[in-house]
C-alpha cells in the first residue's frame, strides 16, 4: 500500500507548479502554518485565508487550505487569538489544517493567475507583459568533501538551485585546492605558515539576485572554513514564458465598450470602472490581475490598446488618460477568484499523474468585500 501524502508533498506540488523563485522578495509564500509531516487528504482552495475559509475546511475534513493571498506578510511579534491573523493561526494550529499560499509566484507563473485571465478574456498569442530576466547568478564555491551536504542543504534551503520545476540543482567537481594559513589565522585544517593540499569539492548553483544575502549567510554558517573562496557570476538566463502580467491579442477589432460589456460577464462582476473612449478600437490587450495599473506604462510601450487590471487609483487613472491607453478595473476580486478554479485543476492534474488520492475542493462562498450602493 502507498503511504499517505503528507504536507510537505503537497507543498513540493506546489512549488513545480508555481515556483517560489518567481515570487517577489517583498512576499511570503508556501507554508504560513502547518506541520509538512501531517497526512493530507482532502484540501480546500481559496482566494484569502479568511477565518470562513478556515471553518469551512475544518467542515470538509481538510488538512489544508491553499490560498492565494498570504496569511503572514511581516513577522509575527507574538501570536494570540487577540487579531485577525493570530486568531486565524490559532485556529489553524488546533484545527490541524495547514495554510499554504501561492501568491506573486502563482501571477507570474506560466500556467499562472495571469495566463488564465488572458485566456479567460479570450486573448491569444499571450506573452509576459514584463519577462522575468537577467536576475539571476552563478555561486561556485570549494567545500571539504565532509561538508558538502551541509554546504548544499544551507544553500537550497535558501532559494539556490531552482531551475524551472526542479529544485537542489548543482553540480560537483573533485579537485585539489591550496593555501597558506597567514597570522593569527585559526584554520580548520593546515598548520600556520606551511603550504596546504586539501581534497576538495566545487560546487555549483544557480541563485536568484535577491536570494543572494540569504544564501551567502546560510553558507557561510554551513561551511567549516574561517575565510570562504567563492564565486559569483553573473547569468543571462530568461525565463520568457514567466513573468508580470500578460499581453495578447483580440482575435477581431473591438470597441472598447463592447469589450468591456464582455470582460463584466466573463468575470461576473457587478460593475467596472472604465478610463478613455469606449468607442476607440482595441484589438492588442494587456491583463494583470489584482492591483497591476503600476503596468500601465509597460502595456502602452508594448503597443496595447488597453490594461485589464484592478485596485486603479486616480493618478493612474490619470496617466492612462494622458497616454491614450484605455483602461478597464473590473476589481482585485473579480480579477482573482479566477484561480481558486485554476490552481484546484492544475493540483488535480498533478496529484493524478503520481496516483496520489488527495481531494481538492474549491470554496465558493467568497464574496468582493467591496458593496455598490
Ligand atoms: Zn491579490
Amino acid at each position: 500500500m502507498n503511504r499517505p501524502q503528507r504536507i510537505q508533498d503537497l507543498i513540493g506540488l506546489l512549488n513545480r507548479l508555481y515556483p517560489p523563485v518567481l515570487a517577489e522578495d517583498w512576499d511570503n509564500v508556501g507554508m504560513q502554518v502547518g506541520d509538512p509531516q501531517a497526512a493530507v487528504e482532502c484540501v480546500l482552495i481559496a482566494l484569502d485565508p479568511s477565518e470562513h475559509a478556515l471553518q469551512k475546511a475544518r467542515e470538509i475534513g481538510a488538512q489544508a487550505l491553499v490560498t492565494h493571498h498570504p496569511l503572514i506578510f511581516k513577522p509575527l511579534k507574538r501570536l494570540s487569538p487577540d487579531d485577525t491573523t493570530g486568531r486565524t493561526v490559532w485556529s489553524a494550529v488546533n484545527g490541524q489544517v495547514a495554510i499554504i499560499c501561492a501568491h506573486t509566484n502563482l501571477d507570474t507563473a506560466p500556467a499562472g493567475l495571469n495566463h488564465w485571465l488572458a485566456d479567460r478574456l479570450g486573448l491569444e498569442g499571450t506573452l509576459p507583459l514584463i519577462a522575468r530576466s537577467g536576475d539571476f547568478l552563478k555561486l561556485v564555491v570549494f567545500v571539504p568533501g565532509d561538508h558538502i551536504e551541509a554546504v548544499s542543504e544551507a544553500l537550497f534551503s535558501a532559494g539556490a538551485g531552482q531551475v524551472g520545476a526542479y529544485d537542489r540543482c548543482s553540480f560537483r567537481t573533485h579537485g585539489v585546492g591550496t593555501f597558506r594559513p597567514g597570522t593569527g589565522t585559526n584554520p580548520f585544517s593546515g598548520t600556520i605558515g606551511q603550504t596546504e593540499l586539501a581534497e576538495e569539492i566545487r560546487l555549483e548553483t544557480i541563485l536568484p539576485k535577491r536570494q543572494l544575502r540569504k544564501c551567502l549567510e546560510k553558507m557561510h554558517l554551513a561551511h567549516p572554513y574561517e575565510e570562504v573562496a567563492y564565486d559569483l557570476i553573473p547569468l543571462d538566463n530568461q525565463m520568457p514564458d514567466a513573468g508580470l502580467g500578460r499581453i495578447g491579442k483580440l482575435p477581431n477589432p473591438v470597441a472598447v465598450d463592447q469589450f468591456a460589456a464582455k470582460v463584466k460577464a466573463l468575470l461576473d462582476c457587478s460593475h467596472l470602472r472604465l478610463v478613455g473612449s469606449g468607442k476607440k478600437e482595441i484589438r492588442k490587450v494587456a491583463v494583470c490581475g489584482g492591483s497591476g495599473a503600476s503596468l500601465v506604462t509597460a502595456a502602452c510601450q508594448q503597443g496595447a490598446d488597453l490594461l485589464v487590471t484592478g485596485d486603479v487609483k486616480y493618478h493612474e487613472a490619470r496617466i492612462a488618460e494622458e497616454l491614450g491607453i484605455a483602461l478597464i478595473d473590473a476589481g482585485h476580486f473579480a480579477t482573482e477568484r479566477l484561480m481558486i478554479e485554476g490552481v484546484a485543476k492544475n493540483l488535480r492534474c498533478a496529484a493524478q499523474n503520481k496516483h496520489w488520492q488527495i481531494e481538492f475542493v474549491v470554496y465558493t462562498e467568497e464574496t468582493d468585500p467591496f458593496r455598490i450602493i
